[in-house]
């Protein structure tokens, strides 16, 4: 059962109005309608048990009800299985698998709910349909693998599902550096920190950014940071943003979103510990991404080789995507 007061502290949910369900799907829809304080003259209802909705086919039903040539707009599936009803074949051409998200006019749809005694009807735009003279509807046909989890066993083709479209990469970046005694400006993860050291680079020298970056586009397989920015005039102290931004471009092109990014800064100076919640919260406006899907964990080398002499900082930067 969810938690009301967990779901209310969460992030997530911070604009999420929660209502209570009924006994049944229709009771739960009808209390929604009812009792929430949004106003607006469309609703879309959507079943969780279909996590894997596109956001193509949202906006293809909100501008198709937002026309107003319609007072319900339905998605739905062909069959591709054979049918059988008392052992005798239905033409499965005629068949349509009604799926979720709906869109409705909420005037009419709040009206059928309160008049609506069946409470067994399995979604909603069943109450259109069985008074289909005096509705719009319009079907839209929506070919995405659409999967309902219904039984214990659909969770397993689900995981598959999403495991399948999952990428990583990995990401290394080195700089060497020069101990300066007084405090310097040193660029770490798109923001500036007080350091006893100057990083010597062609760009700004940001070495977590650059293993971000390349880690990303390794992840794409689209080679790494050099092949698109190399140390040309052009590139001669340039935001290393640039190069995130132009990774994440790609990425989103892709059609790729981050899941998680995992950080290690090898260096003796500077300590990352006195920075890391600025550091984590500029990556997390950088990246588009939660707290709980990034990490930095900070090591020295124990003094032993060029970057345990201070002569050098490195980071690594392993990341995670996730196709949509
Ligand atoms: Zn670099």
């Amino acid at each position: 059962m969810l938690n009301k007061i967990a779901l209310s502290k969460s992030e997530f949910f911070k604009n999420v109005e929660i209502i209570k369900g009924g006994k049944t799907r229709s009771q739960s829809v009808k209390n929604a309608l009812i009792n929430s304080k949004f106003n607006s003259k469309y609703v879309i209802i959507h079943d969780a048990a279909r996590p894997l909705y596109s956001t193509k086919l949202i906006n293809k039903i909100c501008k198709l009800i937002r026309s107003n040539k319609y007072d319900c707009v339905i998605p739905y599936s062909e069959c591709s299985d054979t049918i059988l009803k008392d052992n005798i074949d239905i033409d499965r051409a005629k068949l349509r698998l009604i799926k979720t998200p709906q869109a409705f006019r909420k005037t009419k749809l709040i009206k059928l709910h309160l008049n609506n005694t069946n409470k067994n009807i399995t979604d909603d735009s069943n109450l259109f349909r069985t008074n289909n003279k005096n509705f719009k509807i319009k079907y839209i046909l929506d070919k995405y693998l659409h999967i309902k989890i219904t039984y214990k066993e659909d969770q397993s083709s689900l995981n598959e599902l999403i495991a399948s479209d999952q990428r990583c990469g990995i990401g290394y970046d080195i700089h060497k550096t020069e101990i300066n005694k007084k405090n310097n400006l040193i660029n770490l993860a798109g923001i500036k920190i007080k350091s006893k050291i100057k990083i010597l680079s062609h760009s700004d020298g940001d070495v977590i950014l650059h293993a971000i970056t390349d880690s990303i586009l390794g992840a794409l397989s689209l080679r790494d940071i050099g092949t698109y920015f190399p140390n040309n005039r052009n590139n001669l102290n340039r935001d290393s943003k640039d190069f995130l931004n132009y990774a994440l471009n790609k990425m989103k092109n892709k059609k790729y979103n981050i899941n998680n990014v995992d950080l290690m800064v090898v260096s003796e100076e500077p300590k990352i510990n006195p920075h890391y919640n600025r550091i984590i919260e500029n990556l997390m406006m950088l990246l588009k991404i939660k707290n709980d899907q990034i990490t930095i964990k900070a090591t020295t080398n124990e003094k032993s080789g060029l970057i345990g002499k201070g002569e050098f900082i490195a980071c690594w930067s392993n990341i995670s995507l996730v196709g949509y």
